[in-house]
């Protein structure tokens, strides 16, 4: 029999509606507010919390840099927070673990794409143009509260790239040196409900159904991330992201049909079919990259096709 480890991690995940948000609020012990979010979702976030609100931050900004965290955490600070609520995209989410990080407060976060950010220990910050990721259990959030609703509006192309980050997640782990019988079931299933739920939602984004299928898919997807260790993938797209300033799912949406080829995946076809059928990026060339920038990187080779956006050998 082959050896392995799974650890289960204690996030308490909540599918519901934002109405259960005071409830979940309580349930942490919270009483003094942080509350984290763009206006569009975060005014309805601060209705349900109530008295428990004590401050609000409204521009999360992504790849977290620390002198926005430094801001967020003045905040912290002047008013006696006891506790973080984040309502966003994965920029919101790793704003409320950067503050983690700094004073163990606890995190409720309520996502609205599929970055998966909610579910793991990773947190990677930038200063001075350079990006850093760290793993450490310190930024895990407590609870993660899901509402289909309030991903109705998410733009189908920003759907798109934030559902093939979720779905790299998933791949990633089928590769991973420490993938366990755990880590696979889970990957399976979001790798399921990811390719169903994208064409469907890019068809009509109001498909309620489609909308919580890739919900679950980003869950799921997220949990692998956190059970395995980083490979390649994230390797190469944390690489170019932090050296040529790419945005984050974008990259991932380009990248992963190419690194699936080359680790042998027989799917990556699929995938290449998939992401070509989506309105997101297709080739790094896109991104702004050029031959020149991809010269001498690591996986060269790999790096050309996905410039150019080719069919992976
Ligand atoms: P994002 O949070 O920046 O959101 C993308 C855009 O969509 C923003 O303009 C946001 O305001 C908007 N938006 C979000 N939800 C919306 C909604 N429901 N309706 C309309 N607009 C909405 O981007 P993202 O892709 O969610 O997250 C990327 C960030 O998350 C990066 O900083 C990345 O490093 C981080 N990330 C971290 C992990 C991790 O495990 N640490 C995993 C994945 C992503």
């Amino acid at each position: 029999m082959t050896s392995f480890s799974y650890a289960a991690n204690p996030v308490r995940v909540v599918f519901g509606s934002l109405d259960c948000l005071s409830t979940e609020a309580d349930r942490l012990g919270l009483g003094r507010v942080l509350l984290i979010g763009r206006p569009r979702h975060a005014d309805r976030a601060a209705k349900a919390l109530g008295a428990r609100l004590a401050a609000r931050f409204g521009e999360p900004a992504m790849h977290t840099p620390v002198d926005v965290t430094e801001r967020a955490l003045k905040l912290v600070a002047e008013h006696d927070v006891d506790g973080v609520v984040a309502i966003g995209g994965g920029s919101a989410t790793g704003l409320a673990k950067a503050i983690a990080l700094h004073t163990d407060l606890p995190q409720l976060i309520v996502p609205t794409t599929y970055a998966g950010s909610e579910l793991t220990s990773v947190l990677g910050q930038t200063a001075d143009g350079r990006k850093t990721t760290q793993k450490t259990p310190k930024v895990r959030p407590e609870t993660v509260l899901y509402d289909v609703g309030l991903t109705l509006d998410l733009p189908v192309s920003v759907s798109a790239a934030s559902g093939l980050n979720a779905l790299a997640h998933a791949v990633e782990a089928r590769y991973a040196p420490d993938a366990n019988p755990m880590t696979d079931l889970l990957a399976a299933e979001a790798i399921k409900l990811l390719t169903s739920a994208l064409p469907r939602i890019a068809a009509n984004p109001s498909d309620v159904d489609a909308r919580a299928d890739a919900l679950r898919g980003a869950w799921l997807a997220g949990s692998c991330l956190d059970a395995v260790q980083m490979g390649l993938h994230h390797r190469l797209c944390h690489h170019l992201g932090g050296k040529f300033g790419l945005p984050h799912a974008e990259t991932h949406a380009v990248l992963l049909p190419h690194v699936m080829a080359h680790q042998g995946l027989d799917d990556a076809d699929d995938v290449f079919e998939l992401a070509a059928s989506l309105p997101v990026p297709h080739s790094l060339a896109e991104l702004g990259l050029t031959e020149a920038d991809i010269e001498g990187e690591p996986e060269e080779e790999l790096l050309r096709q996905a410039l150019h956006g080719t069919r992976p050998a």
